[in-house]
């Protein structure tokens, strides 16, 4: 494997690097401390987040294809890095929802933490000049950026998605709020187009609460300034077992 410094940069956005992969078709993905929010008008970094949404993604996007989700997972390669295959990026964020929280509460006027009657999925658009606006389905098919059938696609595999993580946190006893999913299109080995899981899932796109306490163990921490971010992600990992050596200390993660 070549030294980060002599791979090809393809994209640097504002959690992760993209690097070009050993194969055509393949990407490293390096997971970076930096975090950002309020549409990039907060910025900070959170020590230790990029070794530990590597290793919780890696953790989850494993355990999503073990129930037959495909995702661009390959597999992890170092503290921060990992080889996924390369997607074309469906320019949509997809948010499903099962407690009111963030801008749905706002939106509608809903008191954080209202459970809603069903799980509801959202789309955005992926734009950060735009500030991602909500689109319906119309705007998607008529802008070109998915077919209805993708979009039926992307809907049924976030339903699965919601259903299986939600039981996965509460498992350990955190309460899956929402979360943020982003879909690519690959060719399968029949030069069909395919639609794949890609990008993260970590507590940067998911909001996740003790089932008891209702801590908030997500991004909302350091989006509201509530301290202790790190330590949160980490807890995540404690509870996932992953990173037990981790589980006494306070955060300390050694760098690369
Ligand atoms: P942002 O672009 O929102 O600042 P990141 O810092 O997380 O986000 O950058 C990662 C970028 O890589 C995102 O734009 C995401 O859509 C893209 N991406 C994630 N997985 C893949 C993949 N398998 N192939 C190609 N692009 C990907
Ligand atoms: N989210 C994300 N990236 C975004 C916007 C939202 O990962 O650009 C995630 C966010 O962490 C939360 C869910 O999507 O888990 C719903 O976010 P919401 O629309 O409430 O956004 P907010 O306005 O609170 O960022």
């Amino acid at each position: 494997m070549l030294p980060r410094t002599r791979r090809r940069r393809i994209y640097e956005g504002k959690a992760k690097v993209m690097f070009e992969g050993p194969e055509p078709g393949t990407l490293i993905q390096y997971f970076k401390d930096d975090a950002t929010a309020f549409n990039n008008q907060k910025r900070g970094t959170i020590s230790g987040k990029g070794v530990l949404n590597n290793r919780i993604s890696e953790y989850i996007m494993i355990k999503l294809g073990e129930i037959g989700v495909p995702t661009h997972f390959m597999k992890r390669l170092n503290m921060r890095e990992q080889l996924v295959r390369q997607v074309e990026i469906i320019p949509l964020e997809v948010v499903a929802r099962n407690v009111a929280a963030g801008s749905l509460s706002k939106r509608f006027g809903l008191a954080e933490g209202t459970v809603l009657p069903r799980s509801v999925i959202e789309f955005y658009y992926k734009s950060d000049a735009l500030g991602d606006p909500m689109v319906a389905d119309e705007h998607i098919t008529a802008f070109g950026w998915a077919t209805p059938a993708e979009i039926d696609e992307m809907m049924s595999l976030t339903l699965r998605i919601n259903d299986y993580l939600t039981g996965l946190f509460l498992g350990i006893g955190l309460r899956l709020v929402d979360f943020k999913l982003e879909f690519g299109r690959v060719i399968d080995e029949n030069d069909n187009l395919r639609i794949i899981l890609a990008d993260e899932i970590s507590p940067d796109n998911c909001r996740l609460w003790d089932v008891k306490t209702n801590e908030k163990l997500d991004k909302d921490r350091f989006r509201q300034d509530l301290g202790q971010v790190g330590e949160a992600y980490q807890e995540v990992a404690r509870r996932l077992g992953i990173m037990p050596e981790a589980s006494a200390e306070p955060l300390k993660i050694e760098q690369e």
